[in-house]
């Protein structure tokens, strides 16, 4: 039913330029649910995530967040009804510390994590407090970069493809990490290409392709028939 969804996605259109990117994607996250949208490169999934997020702003159709309608809204307004996003190139400051990345800039919407609490559910984090972003692993910078996100006070995290790059066991970390988030309470809105990750994390899965959606499926439909999905992956 309607009023359940924490995010409701309706006939999203938008653009680059002329170049039309998303052609009517629709979809809804429950709250507490971790959804993941799927699909090859160039599909259109970071560009849904930009597209709620409101950086993508030539964008037509209903985005529905707590049934408020984010369309017409700036970044920063969307930031502040609680909504985060961790973009694939992950965003930190490569020349500061960890801790100095964990303070800036000033969060948008207070009843976010404080430091010690993000050093908490990130312990790896606390290890490397003094440590320069360019100095981290991979997935250090992968939890530093989610643990930023989490310093605004928000409920519903946009999450793109945080296993991009790291090595399988990292990957394993990271998942852990989301399941905790997760479990804390967070809804979890994920774009992965990497189908054992998503299956791992996952309640559900939007499978997207030329900017459409094309399936939905639970994580249980999808283990019982991976072929359902793996052309769409071209896998
Ligand atoms: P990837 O994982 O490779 O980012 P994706 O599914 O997230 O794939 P998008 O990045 O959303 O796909 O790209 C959707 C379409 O929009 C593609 O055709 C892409 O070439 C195009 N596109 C993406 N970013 C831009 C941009 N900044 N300017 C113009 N076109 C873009």
């Amino acid at each position: 039913p309607t009023d359940t969804a924490l995010l409701e996605v309706t006939d999203l259109r938008a653009w680059y330029a002329e170049s039309q990117a998303l052609q009517g994607i629709g979809f809804r996250v429950n709250p507490g649910e971790l959804v993941t949208l799927i699909g090859r490169n160039g599909a259109g999934k970071t560009t849904t995530l930009r597209s709620i997020m409101g950086i993508v702003k030539n964008r037509k159709g209903s985005i529905r967040f707590e049934g408020n309608e984010l369309i017409g809204k700036r970044t920063y307004q969307i930031a502040r009804q609680g909504i985060a996003y961790c973009p694939e190139e992950r965003g930190i400051f490569a020349s500061l510390s960890v801790r100095e990345n964990l303070s800036l800039p000033p969060t948008l919407k207070s009843g976010g994590m404080s430091e010690d609490a993000l050093f908490e559910t990130f312990p790896n984090l606390r290890a490397r407090a003094s440590s320069r972003g360019t100095q981290l692993s991979g997935g250090e910078q992968q939890m530093l970069a989610i643990a930023r996100i989490l310093r605004n006070g928000c409920r519903f995290l946009l999450l793109d493809e945080p296993s991009e790059g790291l090595a399988p066991v990292v990957v394993k970390e990271i998942g852990a990490q989301i399941r905790r988030l997760k479990a804390q309470g967070y809804t979890i809105l994920l774009v992965e290409q990497n189908l054992n990750f998503a299956r791992s994390v996952a309640d559900r899965h939007v499978v997207i392709e030329h900017g459409t959606v094309v399936d939905q499926l639970t994580n249980d439909e999808l283990s019982a028939d991976l072929n359902r999905v793996k052309t769409y992956l071209g896998v």
